[in-house]
């Protein structure tokens, strides 16, 4: 029997993630499908919910359902209750895990395969939407020395700190004579063709400059990071893949190797 899994959001057409899984299935020999689902607007829960009555085992949830994921009944792990969205169900027996892989994907592309250390950094973290949110508990769980979370508009930003206390606060502005190590761009501006706007020469002694949106060419955050001096600068087409492998690691209780799926990514 093979067992059903999907990725859920709207649009859903662009979603790597079903030649991510299929790789992983290959590679560890596992008996699995995995399919896009677009779900309407309105029909998030419908929309899962047949999908498991036909026999899912489990989904990836994207955007614009994060936020409505949280909501979906089900047992949280610690990470997805503190982030507070969602990324992965789990249907098992007549319940649901429900989880967030965002952020151990994102801790482990920067620590394992950037080999950049989180411990101690002074970490920028750029926007205060989904993502920014649901990497802030992996980030923390690493013991930064700080998370400024900076957005355009800056309520949002007093927002999400407001939610953690202590290690993450939110900055109204920032100075070119603050000093990160690691600066995380988690807006949407790499979509549209933009960079977050930054005092000139702020990333200029960053260890490392990541943008979550991934890019064959590089973003407009990336080459700006590249123009300043920034030692490492990266895209997040490993966070993708690293968080793919935790979602399967979940449901499959398997670890898949993710250094060639990420290579053969890259190349295609
Ligand atoms: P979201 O909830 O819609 O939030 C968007 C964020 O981007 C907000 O903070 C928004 O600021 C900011 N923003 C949008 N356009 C901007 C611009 N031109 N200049 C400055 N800030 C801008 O989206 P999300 O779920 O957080 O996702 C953000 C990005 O992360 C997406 O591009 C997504 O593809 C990427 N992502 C990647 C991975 C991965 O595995 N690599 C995983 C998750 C997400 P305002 O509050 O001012 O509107």
């Amino acid at each position: 029997m093979t067992d059903r899994y999907a990725v859920v959001g709207h649009p859903i057409e662009h979603s790597r993630s079903p030649v991510i899984h299929a790789a992983f299935a290959r590679a560890t020999g596992e008996q699995l499908t995995y399919e896009r689902l677009l779900a309407p607007l309105d029909g998030f829960v419908a929309t899962v919910e047949a999908f498991r009555r036909a026999g899912g085992r489990g989904c990836n949830v994207t955007l614009p359902f994060k936020e409505e994921a949280f909501r979906y009944a089900g047992a949280h792990t610690d990470r997805s209750a503190r982030a507070a969205t969602v990324n992965t169900l789990k249907f098992d027996g007549g319940g649901v895990l429900v989880d967030n892989t965002d952020g151990a994907g994102l801790v482990r592309d920067i620590e394992s395969n950037l080999r950049v250390g989180l411990g101690g950094a002074r970490i920028l973290l750029l926007g205060a939407g989904g993502a920014a949110r649901g990497v802030i508990p992996s980030l923390l769980d690493r013991r930064p020395a700080q998370i400024v979370v900076f957005n355009r508009t800056a309520q949002r930003a007093r927002d999400l700190a407001g939610a953690f206390a202590g290690t993450v606060r939110a900055r109204d502005a920032l100075t070119p004579a603050d000093r990160f190590d690691i600066a995380i761009n988690a807006t949407a501006a790499s979509l549209s063709g933009a960079a977050p706007a930054l005092p000139a020469g702020l990333l200029a002694h960053a260890a490392l400059a990541y943008d979550m949106v991934y890019s064959r060419d590089g973003t407009p955050f990336m080459r700006r990071a590249r123009e300043e001096g920034a030692a490492v600068v990266a895209d997040g087409l490993g966070m993708l893949v690293e968080q793919a492998a935790e979602s399967f690691f979940l449901w499959r209780g398997v670890q898949p190797p993710t250094a060639a799926v990420l290579a053969d990514l890259r190349a295609a």
